[in-house]
């Protein structure tokens, strides 16, 4: 049996465990990335982030082929190729994990095929086709991700029940849709099946979708939803699934009242659970939360001295940005820099149509904490941007501290939002202004003018849109 001697070894390659891994090898250190699958990437590649971006890259040319008729331009009612459509998602998907393959050649990252089980908290047992190898290790970042819940009341072992992960094989364009769930993963596949010509039903718990954003940005994706889908059904539960021959029987509960419907396939998009099973965490000191995710302190230990945590596996949002900044502060804290995941502005973004994207504090969340703040917004009927293309369903808004006028929050809904939020991103981050936001020259014509448009409305001077004007700060009572 073979041992390989490594100062770092790393778990998962997904976007936590790979630029961990990269991070740490530019950083001089010796390591081992250990990875189950095939292909690098995780599940924002394979079964994410990407192939659900692909196929609503798909769903928008469509829908604007469709729309286009008011302007005169006709096209013909498309033609879907299902296999060609999955064979060119499948080539975006090889392409990405290439790079990361080719990517870890160079750093001299050692990428090993297997699946790890910690033997102790310095021992990383791998498991491949081809034997058993054993890999001990000075630090391990653990970056094995989450799958997506199936609730057993679900589980039927039939494939037209699907998770995001066969969803998005789209083996069959299903007449009837029922998508469980309004949050964003059932709302941008929701989109995807709908686009391609599904009825699709959305059914909520919850009084609302997509909880996470201030009621009026996801107002306008609700709107649009509503028309491109047969129904989004809120305060609805699921209790139960059965199979009715080439249908999925499903009971439902609204308002206290039972209901019975037939759908040809269902997505079950209720959230997502750690992989933590089979591990071997019992062998380490590692320890987990109630609901299975690693416990980690803001240095992205865990409770064992060797070994941190980051991405979905240690729980907090489950996007791929925050996995990878989570990477970065592990492999400063192991090099001995003084690092933290504190006050970092983690941003959302939903992919529907229109996009729905969001950074720092919100509206909603603001008035429930109590924190004063004054909001300003700036509606995209008043931008000559969106107007040039027709998509005037957008607002952007500003959440801003009142004695210091520093930017706390920004939400935006409306196409490209999520593209947009990254200046949001960089002014809370800066500590800026809505004074800085207005004085910095954007663009003409652009939807970032959106943003400095929005900045001076709060001071009652955009020129597009009249707002009152407000008193100065220190004026204020
Ligand atoms: P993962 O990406 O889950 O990677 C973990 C890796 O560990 C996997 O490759 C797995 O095979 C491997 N692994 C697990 N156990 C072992 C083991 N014992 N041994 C060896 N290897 C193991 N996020 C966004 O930011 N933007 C989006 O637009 C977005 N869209 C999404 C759409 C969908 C449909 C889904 C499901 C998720 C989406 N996400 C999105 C979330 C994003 O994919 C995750 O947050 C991200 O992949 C988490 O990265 P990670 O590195 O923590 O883990």
């Amino acid at each position: 049996m073979k041992t390989i001697k490594t100062e770092i070894v790393v778990l998962g390659a997904g976007p936590g465990g790979y630029t961990a891994a990269f991070y740490a090898a530019d950083k001089g250190k010796k390591v081992i990335v250990v990875e189950q699958e095939k292909r690098l990437g995780g599940v924002c590649l394979n079964r994410g982030c990407i192939p659900s971006k692909a196929y609503l890259h798909a769903a928008k040319l469509i829908t604007e082929a469709e729309e286009s008729g008011f302007r005169g331009i006709h096209f013909a009612k498309p033609r879907i190729e299902l296999d060609k459509m999955r064979a060119w998602k499948e080539s975006i998907l090889d392409r990405l994990a290439g790079g990361i393959t080719g990517l870890a050649a160079r750093r001299n990252v050692e990428v090993m095929h297997g699946r790890g089980y910690f033997e102790d908290s310095s021992t990383l047992r791998v498991e491949s086709p081809a034997g058993q190898q054993f890999v001990t290790f000075e630090q391990a970042i653990i970056a094995v991700g989450s799958k997506a819940a199936m609730p057993r009341a679900f589980d039927l072992g039939n494939p037209r029940v699907m998770t995001s992960t066969e969803a998005l094989e789209i083996e069959e364009i299903p007449k009837d849709l029922l998508v469980v769930g309004g949050g964003y993963i059932g709302m941008e596949l929701g989109t995807v099946y709908a686009t391609l010509g599904s009825s699709v039903v959305v059914v909520e718990a919850l009084d609302a979708i997509l909880t996470g954003a201030d009621a009026d940005l996801s107002r306008p994706v609700a709107r649009r939803a509503e028309k491109m889908f047969r129904e989004i059904r809120v305060k609805t539960k699921v209790v139960k699934m059965s199979t009715a021959g080439r249908q999925i029987n499903v009971n439902l509960e609204v308002d206290g009242q039972k209901k019975e419907e037939l759908y040809d396939r269902v997505l079950v998009s209720v959230g997502r659970v750690p992989n933590c099973a089979d591990l071997g965490l019992d062998n380490t000191r590692v320890k987990q939360d109630e609901k299975g995710f690693i416990t980690v302190d803001e240095h992205q230990r865990t409770d064992d001295p060797n070994i941190f945590a980051i991405g979905d596996v240690a729980g907090g949002v489950l996007l791929a940005h925050k996995a990878a900044k989570e990477a970065r502060v592990a492999v400063e804290v192991i090099t001995g820099e003084m690092s933290a995941f504190e006050d970092i502005i983690i941003p959302a973004v939903v992919f529907t149509d229109p996009e729905l994207a969001w950074c720092g504090i919100t509206e909603a969340e603001a008035r429930q904490k109590g924190v004063n703040v004054e909001v300003a917004k700036f509606p995209w009927t008043a931008s000559g941007r969106a107007l040039s293309f027709d998509r005037t369903d957008g607002l952007t808004k500003l959440i801003i501290e009142p004695e210091t006028e520093r930017i706390l929050g920004v939400g935006i809904v409306g196409a490209g939002a999520g593209e947009l939020i990254g200046e949001g991103v960089v002014a809370i981050e800066m500590g800026a202004t809505a004074k800085d936001l207005a004085e910095s020259v954007h663009p003409h014509p652009t939807l970032s003018e959106t943003l400095s448009e929005c900045a001076e409305a709060f001071y009652g001077y955009a020129t597009h849109t009249y707002s009152k004007k407000r008193a100065p700060a220190d004026s204020a009572q």
